[in-house]
């Protein structure tokens, strides 16, 4: 794995790694669960047709529901079990909320048999983009980071004419170790996922970024990797190197207008879970019905790395970890949202977790200090922003750019008068994207 020196990036924070708990868990099954309740409607279009009826039994990986558009995928039974009722799921939807998906809901459930390697059966390696391609938007793959069926992102990017596709395990927020134990303990899978979606998007210039803390641990991606031409490289660790927006610019200094993605600038970017669902359905046959997520936090008592099907309760997962009352969030310490009742694993969740919630804080006056302006990554005038929020002047922070904000948290997390400045300038965002004024790629 190559350590080079890459750009940086002005602004961010070094944060504490807090990843002991979890970091050399291998990962495991998850079990005892009472229910699942399977969303029809993991990425946000219409529901899949349902195929079985209430009181069938389905057996595990056998198929659900059926998409009819390419805006649906279709859904497999990620464990065996009766089929119960209809329901509703909560996902987490986009940086700011959830969203409410049909759902199916299956009981009596047989044990999960894990996430263990499977042998290939077809030879990707022979077969030509198009194909690959087809064969991506059949097998009820998501591309999680972006919430949306694999073959509609596949088309965007091919549409935008992405040059560069970046494997994303930076994973630098504390906690969180999802990605990191899915390429230590499957990192043939996790990189030839990789070199699949290069292949069947027809791009060269393939880059796999780590952080450089973790090196000892991936030395079974090199081999891979080098022979797949994938260009494996660990970087520094500052938060949030991790960020789209940010890792595009580190490694190919090309900055993403603000509201876009990085597509905007030519390149695409997929985490090492969507890369470990692809080649297991690709190479493999076997279709996505769950994936890693990390159960952790100082109020877990037993936290792991947890294969976890979809629609399993996140309420019920934490409980059963042993997770005492407090503040129980989906995604990581600085940009997760609190877990409603009724929300469930989906294919973008990579980790429930516990934490202690923060000791009670009245917010005051802003003290000009400049904290939140000096360490913004994308640096945004955060404390002009704060004042546009509380003088309700939308249009000043569409001026500002404040569509550039990448939901990182660092202006929370650092201001001293306890001013919850991300979800205020969350709010700007929102509106402005309600008034048409946002733009999206
Ligand atoms: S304004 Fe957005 S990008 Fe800037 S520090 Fe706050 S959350 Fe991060
Ligand atoms: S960190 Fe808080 S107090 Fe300091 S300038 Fe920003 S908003 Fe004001």
């Amino acid at each position: 794995m190559l350590e080079k020196r890459y750009g940086t990036f002005a602004g961010g924070i070094d944060l504490p790694d807090d990843k002991d708990q979890t970091l050399d868990e291998p990962v495991v099954a998850f079990w005892p669960l009472s229910h699942l309740a399977v969303p029809l409607a993991p990425a946000a279009g219409p529901p899949a047709r349902l195929l079985f009826k209430p009181g069938q039994y389905v057996s595990r990986g056998e198929k659900l529901a059926a998409a009819d558009s390419p805006d649906q995928v279709d859904v497999f039974a990620p464990l065996a079990g009766k089929v119960d009722s209809l329901g509703e799921a909560l996902l987490r939807s986009g940086r700011n909320g959830w969203r409410s998906s049909p759902a199916v809901v299956l009981t009596q459930l047989d044990p999960p048999a894990g996430l263990s390697e499977v042998q290939p059966q077809y030879d990707w390696q022979s077969a030509d983009a198009q194909s690959l391609r087809l064969r991506l938007a059949e097998g009820g793959l998501m591309c999680g980071g972006q919430s949306q069926p694999m073959g509609r992102w596949l088309e965007r990017v091919r549409q935008a004419g992405a040059a560069t596709l970046i494997g994303n395990l930076m994973e630098n927020v504390p906690f969180v170790t999802a990605d990191h134990a899915a390429l230590r303990d499957f990192s043939s899978a996790v990189v030839r996922g990789l070199a699949i979606l290069a292949r069947a998007l027809e791009i060269r210039q393939v880059l796999l970024a780590v952080d450089h803390r973790r090196l000892g641990h991936y030395r079974q991606a090199v081999g891979p990797a080098r022979l797949l031409r994938i260009d494996a490289l660990a970087l520094v660790h500052k938060y949030p190197t991790g960020a789209e927006a940010m890792l595009v610019l580190v490694l190919t200094r090309r900055e993403v207008p603000p509201g876009r993605s990085a597509l905007a600038v030519g390149s695409a970017m997929v985490n090492g879970a969507d890369c470990l669902a692809v080649y297991r359905w690709v190479a493999c046959g076997q279709a996505p019905t769950g994936r890693v997520v990390t159960v952790s936090g100082p109020r877990v008592r037993k936290p792991g790395n947890f294969y976890l099907p979809f629609g399993a309760d996140a309420a019920e997962v934490l409980s059963c970890a042993g997770a005492r009352a407090g503040l129980h969030v989906e995604g990581s310490p600085m940009s997760g949202r609190p877990l409603p009742p009724g929300a469930v694993v989906g294919p973008a969740t990579d980790a429930l977790l516990a934490l202690e919630p923060a000791p009670p804080a009245r917010a005051m006056q802003c003290i000009r200090c400049g904290w939140c302006v000096d360490h913004c990554p994308v640096r945004l005038n955060v404390a002009a922003l704060n004042d546009d929020y509380e003088l309700v002047r939308l249009d000043r922070a569409r001026r500002r750019g404040v569509q550039a904000c990448i939901d990182c948290g660092i202006c929370s997390y650092l201001c001293p008068s306890h001013l919850s400045l991300t979800d205020r300038v969350g709010q700007l965002k929102e509106a402005l994207r309600r008034d048409g004024a946002g733009n999206a790629l």
